[in-house]
């Protein structure tokens, strides 16, 4: 990588600041400049008049009114908005409008009232009923033509109900684009400044006012790229737009014209920190071909703000850029970048965009926002298992620290011009006063289709100018923005919902956000399963501090050799634990889970040298050594803690004078054999698990991942665990895995592996005259992903990609079989072979390799056997290039087959099967049961009874549904199959250690000595 591209530093401070530090820097950096009672006072009469004088019923703010999302009615339409315009067939989209309609019960209290008999809950009368009245109540509303008696819609099938629901959710979209292309987009733009103009014209009765303030921000519609040739079109929708917006003319300035607003991650789909090399050399000409159409026509082109851990790299494509602006445009000043005040490192963002405007010689344009994916940063944070959020977590310190940047950006006006975009009233009166006493220029703005009331009030002197971020766009690339759009304003913390809610006093409407709350609104990501179970560390890979550690470790990290015991040292070992089984298990179980949680801090706090064992001796990638680490971790404590709780003594109820109590113990040697896809997590599962429960263990690991297992036992023995109570016993899995498992002193084996193997461990403990013990297997799977027609392709890709191809399709629980329903298989296929054509597979010490090699040269000639034995029968539908020569790498491939029943064995390998189905989705279910195994499935679907109804069909230990299909959270997602796939209990779940444990009750006959003396003590 090249020093240009590779970031040797970063620009910002931690994203992880504490939010009380955050918001004390926030409230410092406004100085008490603010004075919020004329805030109110200023605020107030738009208040007022916004709501005396509402806005049309189908803008935002009354369509929050009529449904808000926190009812069924609201969720029904958010839900049917997201999805029913993508249906292609009339089966699915009547079953997903019957789901959501028929779920609100719009007007069952109504239909009682007016006499008619309740019907079954079950009845497909209610159902059509329910959708008939729903669609007729959603095309009253959306449909301003609609004209149709009462009875009318009940009386046609529900062809037309849905027909009658797509238009009505046509309309509800249509109202927030400004235009379906961007020609149409330019003539509404033009009609809505001319109104402006009259208006305020006629409000300030001067003549100077001629000039219409009103200003546009064009938003090309689209998810983010998953393909090349997504971007591509994204790419073009942008040039044809700038060059639309432009004319052919040249604006006098980019503050007075119309200007467009870009998403990097439209422009490239693997606009990723991972990938700073590709996106250098791909994104960034994509963004300057941009600039060199909107620069000469002297235009406003502003990069939108997407999710915190592009951030740094979004600066650092941004200073790049600006140094060609330099070289080219040095005149122009329409450069811009939008910051979100939600982050709490936002201050530290716009001052470092003053410092590149200011080493460059430029004059930028900053749009500050509050930030758009709030929720999906928190969920980000907790899932990584980050040391606190990125982003606020209270609402007011959000509005603070926005108020905070605006008056930062009032210092920086020499090279920044300030836009401020807001819908809330009161944030809008605060940038009015720290406006006035700055006297510089700036501007207001809003979405639009939302904010009109309050615009329509603050705008009303006709000298602020404002400038409409309108999108632009067919129905289908609109929904999802919708989807965003409601949910954020749907938030009982929005401004517009409360706004719309009229017993929301202008008072509290108003109220000054200038105080600081010491703690966080949510749990920090490390307390989020309570305040007895820490969260494990994770590891931010995006940023520079937290990463260079494992950089450094990765780097210095060489596995020693190991030498295998024979059968004989195996036998040794049996006999060491079988001696230390007395000891330790009359350890207190205290004791045990107290080593279990001090190894797991120990763990935790070497995840940086783990996490290299795993990179060199597993070959598996930094972020799935990250998360394997986070695993093992979990296991420790979480096992600590069940074994507490559920291992305990347990007196029982039973006659007076007699007591009677259920102890749990260990059983005496547990064999633990674990594979090498997961060398730590499930090694030190199975491991803890048996140690806690009070048994010695003989464990394991794979003859090809010994060293990480060996470190793990080394700390368990660092931490107090005795000698002679768990042994690393490296070996042949034919010679002395099978010793261990035959030995007579064995009492238990907990094994994770193939099921071939799993068989056999079966047969030997059968075989034995010794003592009948518990086999724990858990295995592997077949699994399928259901795709029906109202999932969102994009989202389904990337489940398929991540569950198919990560960790090389080398997990148990891997997407083997992807089952789509005909009527979106080519598109889906499409969009497949696109994203596989964007994976980089290559050296797993390498940050930007998605999928590393497969284990070793077995594992890589069968493999490539079954694809030779693919190409020859099936049809290939894509195959990622390889273009890397590191050993065994096995490029991701996918092929089609004619039928579930065709794939027979598991392929331990990133191979994917694709099957198209039609019918009922009952039937699909039922066939890949068939296939006899039952791990994981996958659902992609957005009927919600469909999922449902799916999980109760499927013989399957974990079910995934709307995401990927692989990392089971322990505690969480408590992981284990059924049938061909394993034995269970799960793993990581509250059964897991009764397997482990021996039974005995003890009952005492307390009135044997003389009699019951309890009982008459009583009477
Ligand atoms: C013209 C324009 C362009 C925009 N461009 C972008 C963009 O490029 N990128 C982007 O991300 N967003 C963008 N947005 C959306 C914007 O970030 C806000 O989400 C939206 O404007 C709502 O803010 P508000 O001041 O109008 O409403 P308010 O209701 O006052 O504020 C809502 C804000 O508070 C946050 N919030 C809610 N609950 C909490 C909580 N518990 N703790 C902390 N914060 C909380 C929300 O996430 C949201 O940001 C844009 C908005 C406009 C108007």
């Amino acid at each position: 990588m090249s020093p240009s591209v590779a970031a040797a530093q970063a620009r910002l401070p931690s994203p992880y600041l504490p939010e009380a530090e955050a918001v004390a820097e926030a409230l410092t950096a406004l100085k008490g400049s603010l004075d919020w009672p004329a805030v109110i006072n200023a605020a107030r009469p738009w208040v007022r008049a916004v709501r005396e004088q509402p806005a049309p019923f189908w803008a935002m703010e009354s369509l929050l009114r009529e449904y808000p999302i926190s009812s069924a009615e609201g969720l029904a339409l958010m839900r049917l908005a997201e999805a029913l315009l993508r249906v292609p067939d009339a089966e699915t989209a009547i079953a997903l409008t019957a789901d959501q309609l028929g779920r609100a019960d719009f007007d069952d209290a109504k239909k009682l009232a007016d006499g008619a008999p309740p019907l079954a809950k079950d009845s497909p009368h209610k159902m059509l009923a329910n959708l008939s009245s729903s669609a007729i109540a959603l095309s009253k509303k959306f449909l301003p033509d609609s004209v149709n008696p009462p009875g009318v819609m009940q009386r046609l099938g529900s062809r037309t109900v849905v027909a009658a629901t797509v238009r009505a959710i046509q309309l509800l979209g249509r109202q927030f684009v400004l235009g379906r292309s961007i020609e149409e987009a330019l003539d509404e733009a033009t009609s809505q400044k001319k109104g402006h103009q009259k208006n305020t014209a006629k409000l300030s009765q001067s003549q100077s006012q001629s000039q219409s303030q009103l200003r546009f921000s064009y938003d090309m519609l689209g998810e983010g790229a998953r393909t090349e040739r997504d971007a591509l079109r994204y790419l073009a929708s942008y040039s044809h737009a700038i060059q639309a917006i432009a004319g052919g003319r040249v604006a006098a300035a980019p503050m007075a014209a119309d200007g467009i607003s870009i998403k990097l991650s439209a422009l490239f789909s693997r606009y990723e920190d991972t990938q700073r090399e590709r996106v250098f050399a791909t994104l960034l000409p994509r963004v300057q071909s941009l600039i060199d159409l909107a620069a000469p026509a002297n235009l406003n082109l502003t990069i939108d703000a997407e999710e915190c851990d592009r951030l740094e790299l979004s600066l650092d494509v941004f200073e790049a850029l600006a140094a060609t602006i330099h070289a080219q445009y040095p005149q122009w000043q329409g450069f811009g970048l939008a910051v979100q005040s939600y982050q709490t490192r936002a201050l530290a963002v716009i001052d470092e965009v003053a410092a590149i405007a200011q080493r460059h010689n430029l004059k930028f344009m900053l749009r500050l926002v509050k930030g758009a994916y709030w929720d999906g940063e928190i969920k980000r944070a907790q899932e990584n298992g980050l040391p606190a959020y990125p982003v606020f977590t209270h609402k007011h310190h959000t509005d603070i620290n926005y108020l905070a940047c605006a008056a930062r950006l009032f210092d920086h006006v020499a090279v920044i011009y300030p836009q401020f975009a807001t819908h809330n009233a009161g944030t809008v009166a605060a940038i009015m006063q720290l406006a006035k006493k700055a006297d510089a220029p700036f501007e207001m703005q809003r979405l639009h289709g939302m904010g009109e009331g309050v615009y329509r009030e603050v705008l009303k002197g006709g000298d602020i100018p404002c400038r409409i971020y309108a999108p632009v766009g067919e129905h289908r690339d609109l929904l999802a923005y919708l989807v965003r759009r409601l949910l954020e304003n749907g938030a009982n913390s929005s401004f517009v919902h409360q706004l719309a809610d009229e017993h929301v006093s202008a008072e509290v409407l108003l109220a000054s956000p200038l105080r600081a709350t010491a703690a966080s609104n949510l749990p920090l990501p490390p307390h989020l399963y309570g305040p007895r179970r820490r969260n494990s560390s994770g590891v931010d890979l995006a940023d520079l501090a937290m990463r260079a550690p494992l950089d450094a470790a990765v780097a210095a990290m060489k596995v020693p050799a190991v030498t295998m015991a024979s059968a004989d040292g195996a036998s040794a070992a049996m006999a060491r634990l079988h001696a230390g089984f007395a000891t330790w298990q009359v350890r207190p179980l205290a004791e045990r889970a107290a080593l279990l949680r001090k190894v797991a801090d120990r763990l935790d706090a070497a995840l940086p040298e783990f996490c290299a064992l795993l990179v060199k001796e597993a070959d598996k990638t930094l972020g799935d050594c990250v998360a394997e680490v986070r695993e093992a971790v979990d296991f420790c404590r979480y096992y600590a803690d069940q074994a507490e709780d559920r291992l305990a003594e347990q007196t029982l109820p039973g006659p007076t004078g007699e007591s009677n109590v259920l102890r749990l113990h260990g059983r005496g040697v547990f064999v633990c054999i674990s594979p090498w896809n997961f060398p730590l997590a499930i090694f030190a599962g199975q491991v803890a698990a048996a140690l806690v429960a009070g048994n010695t263990v003989a464990a394991k690991p794979a003859e090809q991942t010994p060293v990480v297992a060996r470190r793990f036992v080394e700390l368990l023995h660092e931490v107090g665990v005795p000698k002679d109570a768990v042994a690393w016993v490296h070996g042949l899995g034919d010679t002395v895995g099978a010793a261990l498992v035959a030995d007579s002193r064995t009492a238990g084996v907990c094994f994770t592996g193939s099921t071939a193997v799993a068989r056999i461990i079966n047969r030997t403990l059968a075989a034995k005259d010794s003592a009948i013990v518990p086999l724990i297997a858990e295995t592997g799977g077949l699994n399928a992903m259901v795709v029906d027609s109202s999932a969102l392709p994009e989202q389904v890709i990337d489940a398929v990609v991540q569950s198919a191809f990560r960790s090389a399709g080398q997990r148990c629980s891997a997407l083997r079989l992807l089952c789509v329903h005909e009527s979106v298989a080519d598109g889906v296929i499409e969009m497949l072979r696109g994203a596989m054509a964007e994976l980089n597979v290559g050296d797993p010490a390498d940050l930007a390799t998605d999928v590393g090699p497969v284990i070793d040269d077995e594992a890589y000639t069968g493999i490539q056997a079954h694809i030779q034995r693919l190409r020859g029968s099936a049809r290939l539908l894509g195959e990622t290039a390889l273009s890397s020569n590191f050993p065994r790498l096995v490029a991701p491939v996918a092929f089609e087959l004619p039928q579930i029943a065709d794939l027979k064995d598991e392929i331990f390998g990133p191979v994917l099967h694709v099957v198209r189905w039609g019918g009922a989705v009952e039937d699909v279910v039922r066939q890949i049961n068939a296939l006899g195994y039952g791990l994981t499935l996958g659902v992609q679907t957005r009927i919600d009874s469909r999922a449902k109804r799916i999980a109760e069909l499927a013989s399957v230990g974990n079910v995934y549904v709307n995401r990927n299909m692989i990392g089971a959270v322990v505690g969480v997602q408590p992981f284990g199959g059924e049938g061909l796939s394993g034995t269970g209990p799960k793993a990581g779940g509250p059964h897991y250690l009764y397997r482990f444990c021996a039974e005995q009750t003890v009952t005492i006959n307390t009135a044997a000595a003389g009699g019951n003396a309890e009982l008459l003590a009583g009477m």
